[in-house]
């Protein structure tokens, strides 16, 4: 028998500790979080995806009454991102969400499982590591890539 450990590391940061890119990115993620659709849960979550042309694309969890028919804030993001522009590369993700009080989540929040394999399936197609920024209402987390998030990830490539 061999035990083997897997260790992820990532940053915890302040909002003035980001760069401008990272701040522009939370900045939009924050915002989401107001057009989220989210009458059954309450808890609004906003992503933002930068990609390599320039563009933030943004997305905001959107539920429905027939509960497994709607999505989180981050595959409607990365959905949207690559049905509108196929041939631009994921650089960076910024998800933040607001809890039944409207507040802003006091620890960062992170991906379910099913996103973070959405997502991670972009990376890939971005051939590089896209940074995942975590963010809570004083904290935030940055990791270095989505498969970070995802040890043991499905994969057929
Ligand atoms: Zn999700």
């Amino acid at each position: 028998m061999k035990r083997k450990e897997i260790t992820i590391g990532y940053d915890e940061l302040d909002y003035n500790g980001l760069t401008d890119a990272e701040r522009l990115l939370v900045d939009e993620a924050r915002q989401a979080t107001q057009r989220s659709y989210a009458p059954y849960s309450h808890f609004r979550v906003g992503a933002a995806i930068a990609l390599d042309n320039g563009v933030i694309v943004p997305g905001s969890n959107q539920e429905n009454a027939a509960f497994p028919s709607g999505t989180c804030a981050e595959r409607s993001a990365c959905f949207y991102a690559h049905a509108r522009y196929p041939e631009a590369r994921f650089k960076m993700i910024a998800v933040a969400a607001r809890g039944t009080d409207g507040e802003f989540q006091a620890e960062p929040v992170a991906p379910c499982g099913a996103c973070r394999q959405a997502l991670l399936e972009y990376e890939t197609l971005a051939g590089a590591p896209v940074p995942v920024l975590l963010v809570g209402r004083e904290k935030i987390y940055r990791l270095p890539s989505v498969a970070s998030t995802l040890p043991f990830a499905f994969s057929e490539f």
